[in-house]
């Protein structure tokens, strides 16, 4: 019994030949099952889609009720059995409701990681370890440049900006789903209980969050409050309005990004950021490192981001492993910089919380 009889990497995506199902497939089909709600895993026009409830409720809030035919949920650690196949979700601790999928056949377990990341995130279930025998890793921060830090320590270094500037505006540039809520989380967890400002874009998944019972504090939009009002407070939106039209309403603003590209200084001289804020929902080069060990995975597959430097460090430590060059993941969430590859938020508050 070899892997591939398990899934199998094909131009749509992950293939289960046995189960007749894909893994967050890149094109629509008939059975889907979704790890989370970024637009690159999570695509609209699939048959029949099976996921965690948060990720349907997240998919159905931002592409709406019918964005695929039937949907079924499945609970953290609740195995199905399809066309025998065992298929368990797991926590994968990158936003709320992702998984990772374990598929298991004749006693070969393959776990399709989706995002993750194994640091706490007051936003969701944490990252749960799940032994395999081939573990599929993204790379998205796959090179020993990146680690990513205490994310409440650059939380301090936000507020202490505020307190230093309490005539300005702090923008802080996120993305809609996941980081957003995190970055709102981690500033309460330091103590601001001041109310937090939101681009229209941001305020539909912030509010499902409340709903789930994720306290977020106090959330107002920024298009209700005036100029005066507006000094001396956080106010969060998508990457893209920090330096546009929206971001003038705001007096004289500090502008931030929260990322785990903010690591790299020219990115954020690129894109004039006052305030670079290292926090990422993806693990970085140490968390992947340590999982790809932890999971006993003797074999590694390797998805979106910097395939080659994790495939040759598997290689170093006696791991079979190779890319798979799945192409139409990271468009989303993965902390992307490239402007061109930005949420297409370009109006003024405009949009449906995507
Ligand atoms: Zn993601
Ligand atoms: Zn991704």
């Amino acid at each position: 019994m070899v892997a591939e009889d398990v899934l199998v990497s094909t131009p749509a995506g992950l293939w289960c030949p046995s189960g007749g199902f894909y893994i967050d497939p890149l094109r629509p089909v008939d059975k889907a099952l979704i790890t989370h709600a970024h637009s690159d895993h999570a695509r609209p026009g699939h048959g029949a889609v099976l996921a965690t409830r948060e990720t349907l409720d997240l998919m159905r809030l931002r592409c709406g009720e019918d964005c695929a035919g039937t949907m079924r949920s499945v609970g953290y650690g609740e195995t199905l059995a399809i066309d025998g196949v065992s298929v368990t979700f797991h926590p994968a601790g990158h936003v709320l409701g992702s998984a990772q999928i374990a598929v298991e056949r004749h006693g070969r377990r393959i776990v399709a990681s989706g995002d993750y990341k194994n640091v706490a995130d007051p936003t969701c279930a944490p990252f749960a370890l799940v032994p395999c025998d081939v573990f599929i890793t993204e790379a998205t921060f796959a090179l020993p440049v990146f680690r990513h830090g205490d994310p409440a320590a650059e939380i301090r270094r936000l507020l202490a900006s505020v307190a230093l500037f309490p005539e300005r505006a702090h923008l802080v540039g996120v993305y809609a789903l996941g980081k957003a809520q995190r970055v709102i989380a981690l500033i309460r967890q330091a103590g601001y209980d001041k109310p937090i400002y939101l681009h229209g874009a941001l305020e539909s998944v912030s509010r499902y969050y409340v709903s789930q019972n994720i306290a977020l504090g106090s959330l107002r939009l920024a298009r209700d409050a005036g100029k005066a009002e507006l000094a001396g407070a956080i106010a969060l939106c998508p990457p893209s309005a920090v330096n546009e039209l929206w971001s003038r309403r705001f007096p004289d603003p500090v502008t931030a990004f929260a990322s785990g590209w903010m690591r790299v200084r020219a990115r954020a001289r690129q894109r004039q950021i006052d305030l670079p804020l290292v926090i990422s929902d993806h693990a970085d080069w140490d968390g992947l490192c340590a999982t790809v060990t932890a999971t006993g995975a003797g074999e590694v597959w390797v998805t979106h981001g910097e395939e080659d430097a994790l495939v040759h460090w598997c290689g170093t430590k006696g791991l079979a492993a190779r890319p798979l060059r799945l192409v139409g993941y990271g468009e989303e969430d993965a902390d992307v910089i490239p402007a061109e590859r930005e949420a297409p938020n370009r109006d003024d508050d405009g949009g449906q919380g995507a």
